[in-house]
């Protein structure tokens, strides 16, 4: 745990008591703060209190009194509307702040030397964090991971010369560290989301281009026109930045050509790694990932022989597009986080004979969006209600059968898989659909796809992290 002892003897109010609320108060009250904790949701106020964190009803308590106010990231601070709590904190002119803002604050404080890096984007977040933490890692070096990925950022081991830290920040994260200064800061992507959560496209590319706008390197995918526009706003400003792409070459930069990854200076390229391989790196999404962790850890000081090691045993993620199992010439990919067709389409993208397991809760759209992938796909799997909309969308396009269960798709895909004469096949769960009709979340909708594949005869589990 990190104390945060830059709030010693100060009086801190806490609004928000998830798992990552109580490891905030717990690092404030251990840096030596006065805290007031509280939730709207009595249990969790309860459980705080279990745990010997001090509980008052906010609206009760002298705000004028107060010197800073920390909010949990998951309670608005702006839209739809301003949390009760907030209002209070506005009305006595308290400032509001996230446990990332205390970590900067506290790793500014002790340890400015630090390496920091703070990672953002609409998508790949979690994989280029991990990839990061990863590579250093395997090189050796001290490092610690967490924030919107993990561990909450303040139950990290404290900051110390030399220490990585390799820190996911969700926009609303972001929103609440007005001071945030990674030494690395990655913007990999924009496209709308969350727009219930930040009112208009414009104010969330304003939050994520400050985890950029006070890093000592930014690293900016520029494939995005907003984001192309923030990586010249900040070498205008004289900042240091490296631009990433990964659909064109660059001439300073980094940019995929084929499988290899490279890297301009004044127009002249060298191939610094490779992803040629590598499974768990998969696809153009992946590249643009690798290509941030390139440059990061190139910025820490590794040689490119170190960083081509740490993606070299790369075990990936979880539940994105993650390798679950082989048999014979058959893989067995999970892609259960894919819970809508963008993410599926980037799987789809990844492999060539694909035995599809899609369905589950339906969003809008369906999967209109991936026809032109269709012709991948030898046979479609379907199960959960979305099932009869997703059979109508493919119609005569692909052969399809409605399982209705995941265990029943597994079974019969693994079957035909198994007589396709191509040199691999893949039975791919890339569900483009919500999970909440037949499973509590993405995560136990995977774990069930990995459990129906280990049960099947003969088939060779692979790791994952
Ligand atoms: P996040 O943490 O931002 O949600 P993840 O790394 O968990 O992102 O990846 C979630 C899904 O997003 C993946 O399964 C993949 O489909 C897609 N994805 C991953 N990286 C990228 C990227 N760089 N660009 C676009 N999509 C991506």
């Amino acid at each position: 745990m990190i104390p945060a002892s830059v709030f010693k003897d100060r009086s801190i109010a806490l609004f928000g008591l998830g798992g990552s609320g109580i490891a905030t108060a717990h690092a404030l009250m251990a840096g030596g703060a006065r805290v007031t904790a509280f939730d709207d949701n009595p249990d969790s106020v309860a459980r705080a209190a279990g745990e010997g964190v001090p509980t008052q009803n906010l609206r009760k308590i002298d705000w004028g009194k107060l010197d800073a106010f920390v909010l949990s990231p998951g309670v608005p601070l702006t839209h739809p509307r301003p949390h009760w709590s907030v209002d209070l904190a506005r009305a006595a002119g308290v400032e509001i702040i996230g446990d990332v803002e205390l970590f900067a604050r506290e790793r500014r404080s002790h340890a400015p030397d630090a390496p920091f890096i703070a990672i953002t984007g609409t998508n790949g977040k979690s994989t280029t964090t991990a990839l990061i933490a990863h590579v250093l890692k395997s090189a050796g070096r001290d490092t610690q991971m967490g924030g919107n990925i993990g561990r909450a950022v303040m139950t990290l081991d404290a900051p110390k010369a030399g220490r990585h830290f390799v820190v996911e920040c969700s926009s609303y994260q972001i929103d609440l560290a007005p001071t945030l200064d990674p030494s690395i800061g990655i913007l990999l992507n924009l496209s709308p989301d969350h727009l219930d959560r930040h009112g208009s496209f414009e104010n969330y590319a304003g939050i994520k281009e400050r985890l950029v706008a006070k890093s000592g390197l930014a690293i900016v995918g520029v494939d995005d026109p907003d984001c192309r526009h923030i990586a010249d706003r900040l070498e205008r400003a004289g900042r240091r930045v490296q631009r990433i792409s990964a659909t064109s070459s660059l001439s300073d930069g980094f940019y995929p050509e084929g499988t290899n990854l490279m890297r301009a200076l004044g127009g002249v390229s060298e191939r610094l790694a490779t992803l040629e391989g590598i499974g768990s790196l998969r696809g153009a999404h992946n590249a643009q990932n690798a290509l941030a962790a390139l440059a990061a850890c190139l910025d820490c000081g590794l040689s490119d022989r170190e960083i081509q090691a740490g993606f070299n045993s790369f075990p990936g993620l979880a539940h994105r597009m993650e390798q679950v199992a082989r048999r014979g010439r058959v893989l067995f990919v999970n892609d259960s986080k894919a819970t809508n067709a963008d993410a599926a389409e980037r799987a789809l993208a990844s492999f060539e004979r694909i035995y599809w397991i899609a369905g589950g809760l339906p969003k809008e759209g369906g999967i209109e969006s991936l026809k032109p992938l269709f012709p991948r796909i030898s046979k479609a799997y379907l199960v959960g209600e979305a099932a009869p909309s997703f059979a109508a969308t493919i119609g005569e396009a692909t052969a399809f059968e409605i399982s209705g269960t995941i265990d029943k798709a597994v079974e019969h895909a693994a079957r035909d898989a198994e007589s396709d004469p191509a040199p691999e096949a893949v039975v791919l769960f890339s569900p483009a659909c919500a999970s909440f009709d037949q499973f509590r979340n993405f995560e136990v909708r995977g774990d069930a796809f990995r459990e129906a594949v280990r049960s099947l005869a003969g088939t060779e589990m692979m790791g994952s992290m």
